[in-house]
């Protein structure tokens, strides 16, 4: 582990982003040497922060039968794909691509599962061809189309149903996924007959059953309440002579953003697995889809101060990341911190930190304190999930470049875009 000094001030996130001498490091890295190398908006994300938050999971679910599936569309960069596979991870995937992904850093397929209410056919061939661990089937036309896919392959699809327990995640309504009205999974009280529809087909094979009740969930009720559903639910379909033999219970932990206070992976685990054994059910595998809390915090986003343009309602700050790099803000109203890598001895005005890009919604920070001036860098931290995998070119803006820091070494994982390399597939 290279955790700065004592000396140097942590930020709300990751002990691996800390002030030290009055510069913004991350471990042992200078963020201002890696923006003046690497040219700015630049994410950065440090590898032990990465290796702790799996190693807390790790800690939680030691001396089970388990699998940390990591859910890769919080942030599928080759290099932290390999750096996940490699520390013993399987990928909870949702596409044909992100398959092909996981198999470029040479992921085992039997420790793959794929997820997502729209799966095409030929991304049904892709993974049944591949052999993936296990399908979290989301609906019923699905558990028929899959079946007849799966025979005209020859193979047998091994399956989860994903039930949708109905439990209040209580977070935000875009990243909220385990109530009535969310068009994910099959509601509880329609899983049991789904069961006995998918051990009559074929092509079909019951594995297991998965829930996933939401992202940013930082209480451990709704984790609990929707175990009980679950192991209800178990039981019934187990009367039915159809053996479950792993539970997934989905990922959603999450992370400090703003002072949030989510609970600790291996704690949350200590009691979830608790509760489990109480209920007789500790002989079962134990499967789950984290994302955003294995490298959410890990991350952060290097950009420049453009300029300085005060208002008679609002001061701007306009810097050169936008929605297109940081779409969290646009999309779901979220908050990330933003501080300065060199804080200056200057008075603090407030800003609406802004970028470029010509929308109202593309804002990274409001009504914020800052001592800045024009040229300086900032680190929107927090920045390591659901920011690089949800870029885009809008304003044909070419993508961040990545860095990885490891200790006092950095590496590029994805080079910055080129312009050029935003029109290969156009023509005029
Ligand atoms: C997005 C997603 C996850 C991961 O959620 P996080 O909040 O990032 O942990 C897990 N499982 C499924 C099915 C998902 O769609």
């Amino acid at each position: 582990m290279s955790l700065p000094t004592s000396s140097s001030t942590a930020l709300p996130g990751s002990p691996f982003v800390a002030y030290q001498n009055g510069q913004l490091m991350i471990e042992q890295v200078a963020l201002r040497d890696l923006a003046g190398q690497h040219g700015t908006p630049l994410f950065v994300y440090s590898q032990a922060a990465i290796l702790a938050a799996l190693a807390a999971y790790q800690r939680g679910l030691a001396g089970r039968k388990s699998l940390i599936c990591y859910a890769m569309k919080a942030n599928s960069s080759l290099a932290i794909l390999k750096l996940l596979a490699d520390a013993g991870c399987g990928f909870d995937i949702v596409s044909g691509g992100e398959l092909e992904r996981a198999l470029a850093v040479g992921a085992d397929p039997a420790r793959i599962i794929f997820s997502g209410v729209g799966k095409t056919r030929q991304e049904m061939r892709q993974a049944l061809q591949t052999g993936v661990g296990c399908f979290n089937v989301e609906s019923l036309p699905e558990l028929d189309v899959l079946d007849a896919v799966a025979r005209e392959c020859g193979k047998v699809a091994p399956i989860s149903i994903r039930v949708n327990p109905n439990v209040d995640a209580k977070t935000h309504p875009y990243i909220s996924t385990g109530l009535k009205g969310n068009k994910f999974g099959i509601a509880h009280e329609d899983a049991l007959a789904a069961y006995q529809r998918a051990a009559a087909l074929p092509g079909l094979k019951v594995v297991g059953i998965d829930c996933h009740i939401g992202s940013q969930i930082t209480e451990e009720a709704p984790y609990l309440e929707a175990m009980e559903r679950i192991l209800d639910l178990v039981t019934s379909i187990e009367k039915t002579g159809i053996p479950i033999h792993h539970i997934d219970f989905g990922g959603g932990l999450g992370i400090n953003y703003n002072g949030d206070t989510p609970p600790a992976a291996d704690a949350l685990w200590a009691r979830l697995l608790a509760r489990l054994d109480a209920r007789g059910f500790g002989d079962r595998t134990v499967m789950i889809e984290p994302g955003r809390s294995l490298v959410g915090n890990a991350g952060i986003c290097i950009t420049e101060v453009q300029y300085l343009k005060p208002g008679e309602q609002k001061n701007f700050c306009i810097v050169d990341a936008a929605m297109n790099d940081l779409p969290r803000p646009a999309l779901y109203e979220a908050f990330h911190q933003i501080v300065p890598l060199q804080p200056r001895d200057a008075a603090a005005t407030t800003y609406d930190v802004v970028g470029p890009v010509c929308e109202s919604g593309d804002w990274l920070g409001r009504d914020r304190p800052l001592g800045v001036q024009p040229g300086d860098l900032l680190a929107v931290l927090s920045a390591g999930a659901y920011s690089m995998s949800m870029s885009s070119n809008y304003n044909t803006r070419p993508r961040a470049a990545e860095v990885m820091v490891n200790g006092a070494e950095a590496r590029v994982i994805r080079a910055r875009e080129r312009v050029q390399d935003l029109w290969q597939l156009e023509s005029a």
